[in-house]
């Protein structure tokens, strides 16, 4: 069993797809073991996406991540690192996958829906910045 950390972004809520998009991530095979709703600072927000600090989107994406409220989840499933990227599709949705979250669901590359973790060493990271260890429950 492998962990990811998503965060269903604030674009996501504001379109009341919270329970479109989880449905489309259990069918998928993914156990949520872990979930709040937040709101970003553009302090925290920034800090998540420290590593993109020196990109040219990174204000916006800020502004963006802190603009409303936010799902955050940690999901179990064997592989769950890159099965979810593919579940996701690409950060563009022009050139995401037919059927993925993000060419069903996304506007633009930067308001995109939903976040995934780009390898496991992060998503431990990433669901450390969200949840004590009493949140994440295992499903079974
Ligand atoms: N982003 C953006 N413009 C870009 C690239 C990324 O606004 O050119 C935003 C977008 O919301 C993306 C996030 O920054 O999801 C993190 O970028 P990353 O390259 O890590 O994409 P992801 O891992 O989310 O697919
Ligand atoms: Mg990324």
């Amino acid at each position: 069993m492998e962990r990811t950390l998503t965060i269903l972004k604030p674009d996501c809520v504001k379109k009341q797809l919270i329970g479109a998009v989880i449905n489309q991530i259990e069918r998928a095979g993914f156990r949520v073991v872990a979930m709040k709703k937040t709101r970003l600072t553009k302090e925290t927000a920034g800090e998540f996406y420290a590593v993109h600090r020196e990109r040219p989107f990174y204000g916006e994406l800020v502004d963006f991540m802190s603009s409303g409220p936010c799902v955050p989840m940690i999901l179990e499933k064997a592989n769950a690192v890159a099965d979810f990227r593919t579940l996701i599709g690409a950060t563009d949705p022009a050139e995401a996958a037919e059927g993925t979250v993000r060419k069903l669901y996304a506007d633009s590359k930067g308001e995109n829906i939903i976040h995934g973790s780009d390898s496991a060493e992060n998503a431990a990271v990433e669901a450390g910045f969200f949840f004590a260890a009493e949140e994440v429950v295992r499903s079974n």
